[in-house]
């Protein structure tokens, strides 16, 4: 048994002063506050004084960071990767696919649901729980930087060897409505579990309508690579910005989404409904240069990853996500966690995770008032 405390806990959803956390075999067994009684001698505890546990970040979109990609063949480079992510908080991560010929996709899913099915328990690193297919079935005319001769329309024969390549991994698939066969698609993910999110389309709103009858019920980095929203073609943003029943994510980096955009967005959803994102690639946590995304290289400068003029992917991390979000709209460290913690957590049906709760998982993050990160648990193991 081991006990964490700290001078507040946020669940995220509510408060605990001076928290006492006791974790057995990476599960919490407990969490009260520390007036409530004396810790049984044998306990060994970890104080982190003035900090504050949160639950570990939940990044749903993320195709690499630290030098490492997704869609590469060789591994090596992924512990690393997923050590960069635990130093920003993050606890848990969708691999995130680019549209690369079929072949080179089914093969870089099969290895994303080797790292799902042998991540291991006794290293602090973030875990692979699943697989994001953004791509293939994606619109041409919003495709953002996702090569055009890679992209595919939808149909069940794809879909299903996608599937079975990632032996049932699949998460979340972003897809783009108004494509032929995307209805038959979206009905037979949302069947399977999958979350299936509206992005990188064109769509206007009776066809994103479409989309959410057939059971789509998010949408992916909200504003960048969809129709824009006009008044008078009030196009797929319409209906993700009035649909209660669509969650919806941001790259809240102040690069993609002008940061008053943010604020509309967290206006129409609410921070219960919002999700953070970081759509990080393997140039972030690097010094500027050129990385790889998916099969082209990419640009960074000052922050930003850039192919031939459009924005590709970030080099944003989950715990600046949260500071800006702060920052851009009237939010608080306990509100703006929940986009990267709980919120994620349930639209992805990450049990155990997201949330801090007797039986929930060991996974925090360890943040300043400011949300610094200060330090990382996974499954009870401290990362400092
Ligand atoms: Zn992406």
């Amino acid at each position: 048994m081991i006990a964490f405390t700290a001078k507040t806990l946020y669940t995220p959803t509510t408060t605990i002063a001076n928290p006492v956390v006791l974790v057995e075999d990476g599960t919490i067994v407990s969490l009260e506050t520390r007036d409530a009684g004396e810790l049984p001698a044998s306990v060994n505890s970890t104080d982190f004084k003035d900090c504050i546990i949160a639950p570990g970040f939940i990044d749903i979109h993320v195709h690499g960071s630290a030098g490492y990609d997704v869609m590469q063949s060789d591994q090596s480079a992924r512990p690393g990767f997923e050590k960069f992510l635990a130093q920003h908080g993050v606890t848990s991560y969708c691999a995130t696919t680019v549209a690369e010929p079929l072949d080179a996709t089914l093969k870089a899913v099969a290895r994303s649901a080797d790292a799902i099915e042998h991540a291991r328990d006794e290293t602090a690193r973030a875990r692979p729980i699943g697989i994001h297919l953004e791509g293939p079935f994606l619109s041409h005319a919003r495709r953002g930087v996702h090569p055009a001769a890679n992209l595919l329309l939808p149909t069940l024969d794809v879909f299903e060897k996608l599937w079975q390549a990632a032996r049932g991994q699949v998460r979340v698939m972003t897809i783009a409505p108004e494509l032929d066969g995307a209805t038959e698609v979206i009905a037979e993910a949302a069947r399977r579990g999958v979350c299936v999110s509206l992005g990188h389309s064109d769509a206007n709103l009776e066809s994103a309508r479409r989309g959410v009858a057939a059971g789509a019920r998010h949408a992916t980095h909200t504003f960048n690579a969809m129709r824009p929203l006009d008044h008078r073609d009030p196009s797929i943003l319409a209906e993700i910005l009035t649909n209660d029943n669509l969650t919806a994510d941001v790259i809240a980096d102040g690069f993609h989404v002008a940061p008053s955009m943010v604020d509309l967005l967290v206006r129409s959803k609410g921070v219960s409904n919002t999700v953070l994102i970081t759509d990080a690639i393997s140039a972030a946590g690097m010094p500027d240069g050129r990385y790889r995304l998916g099969s082209f290289e990419v640009e960074l400068q000052g922050g930003k990853c850039v192919v031939e003029g459009r924005l590709a992917g970030s080099a944003l991390t989950m715990d600046r996500a949260v500071r800006n979000l702060i920052k851009f709209v009237n939010v608080g460290l306990q509100e703006a966690l929940r986009g990267a913690t709980v919120n994620p957590a349930r639209i992805v049906g990450a049990n155990g995770k997201g949330i801090l709760e007797r039986g929930a998982d060991a996974d925090f993050a360890i943040l300043t008032a400011s949300g610094e990160v200060r330090a990382t648990v996974i499954n009870g193991i401290l990362m400092q």
